[in-house]
């Protein structure tokens, strides 16, 4: 049985107070809370057997290769990928993202397509304008409506022969939204497209079946479910992974050096080089073991109800607007108070413990779209209640008289 009491006593910060109130934390789509099951992880780490892994014969260097080598077993088990040795360890989603994106330069060739979405956070931008500076490849953009949503007649149009990558995320960061990657991942292979999947909003609630998608690569970040930052995971198909060429050069990622030639080591090793975030891919493997403790289920049905009570409770606000979908959408409410700089919203927000993002949030060309400089960005997780929904109400109506 869920009950959101107990959940709070695992995570100590909550119990903490900001500017003398208690801490309200509605910035799950930055960065997610951890538990102390996984700060208890992190501390054995470094407490019992810190050592570098893959290499040394010595006992701590093979008791942290094995945890390190299960958490990648424990994110093959999450991800349902066929093979464990198609889990990368990187250092997060905009690692895992130019992983492939540099990998694409020796595949790509002038005039081929790639196509984003203008729902995408700048992470999934920037490198593949990269991407095209450096192999002559055109950047097509499946247009967005009011809605927040993608216009999936407008994909269809951009899909042709020439088309050589898509690059979608599963749900939008700044709004919420779940595009509807199925029918995207289907059209891109009719296309004979290759295609990338960011999952970094999604995975928080919402676990992904790769083999069931059948996606190319599929991409993530631990700090946003429940693990620590400089960790995230990249899954590729090993056909695709085995033609990629390596990112990185270094120790770790080879077979055998001369001065003549080197030759690279199998995957997964071949894209990991150097010494890794050893304990940040052991607790990522207990932050997946904490939230599929606790279920997935469990954890879209109840972020669903806080949603459905924060949309109406904030919609009685007196020149509040919402952006985007109010439907298929995640836990994300991003909206502004009319004639008030989302900021100053923010600031007060602040000043009663209330932590909320504000600003753009790496999507510029959403907030271009609506013609505002960004929004208030609300976001909540298993482990808020309905009383710190409250808390938001009052604060916001608060800021409202103020800054009116
Ligand atoms: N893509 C999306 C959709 C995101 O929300 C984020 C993080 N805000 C990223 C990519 C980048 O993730 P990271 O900073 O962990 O690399």
């Amino acid at each position: 049985m869920f009950n959101v009491e107990d959940i709070r006593k695992d995570f100590p910060i909550l119990s903490r107070k900001v500017n003398g109130k208690p801490l309200v934390y509605f910035d799950n789509a930055a960065t997610s809370q951890t538990p102390q099951q996984v700060i208890d992880v992190i501390v054995d780490y470094y407490s019992n057997y810190n050592a570098n892994i893959h290499r040394g014969v010595h006992s701590l260097s093979q008791e942290a290769t094995d945890k390190y080598e299960q958490a990648r077993k424990k994110i093959q088990t999450h991800f349902n990928a066929k093979f464990s040795h198609e889990i990368i360890f990187t250092s997060g989603t905009t690692h895992s993202i130019n992983l492939v994106a540099n990998g694409f330069s020796s595949i790509l060739k002038q005039d081929d397509e790639i196509i984003v979405s203008a729902l995408e956070h700048h992470s999934n931008i920037v490198p593949w304008q990269m991407l095209c500076e450096r192999t002559g490849a055109i950047l097509k953009v499946i247009p967005m409506n009011q809605e927040g949503e993608l216009v999936m007649a407008d994909y269809d149009k951009l899909l042709s022969k020439k088309t050589k990558l898509v690059f979608v995320n599963h749900v939008s960061n700044a709004l919420g939204t779940i595009n509807p990657i199925e029918t995207i991942i289907k059209k891109a292979h009719e296309a004979g497209a290759a295609i990338l999947v960011d999952g970094a909003q999604a995975c928080p609630h919402i676990k992904p079946d790769v083999q069931a998608l059948d996606v190319d690569f599929y991409v993530a970040s631990a700090h946003k479910m429940c693990g620590p930052t400089g960790v995230g995971m990249l899954y590729g198909k090993e056909e695709w992974l085995n033609k990629l060429p390596p990112y990185q050069g270094g120790g770790e990622m080879i077979a055998e050096v001369t001065f003549e030639k080197t030759t690279y080591a199998a995957l997964p090793h071949k894209f990991e080089a150097g010494t890794p975030n050893i304990c940040g891919g052991i607790a990522f493997g207990a932050a997946l073991d904490y939230m599929n403790a606790v279920g997935f289920d469990v954890i879209a049905k109840y972020e669903h109800q806080l949603l459905e009570y924060a949309t109406e409770k904030l919609l009685e606000i007196e020149g509040l607007k919402i952006y985007g979908t109010s439907l298929n959408k995640t836990s994300v409410i991003s909206f502004n108070l009319e004639g008030i700089h989302p900021y100053d919203v923010g600031t007060i927000l602040d000043k009663m413990g209330i932590a909320v993002r504000t600003g753009h949030h790496c999507a510029q060309p959403i907030m271009d779209y609506y013609k505002i400089p960004g929004t208030v960005r609300a976001s909540f997780s298993f482990y808020n209640t309905k009383e710190e929904i409250d808390s938001l109400v009052s604060a916001v109506k608060k800021a409202n008289m103020m800054l009116a």
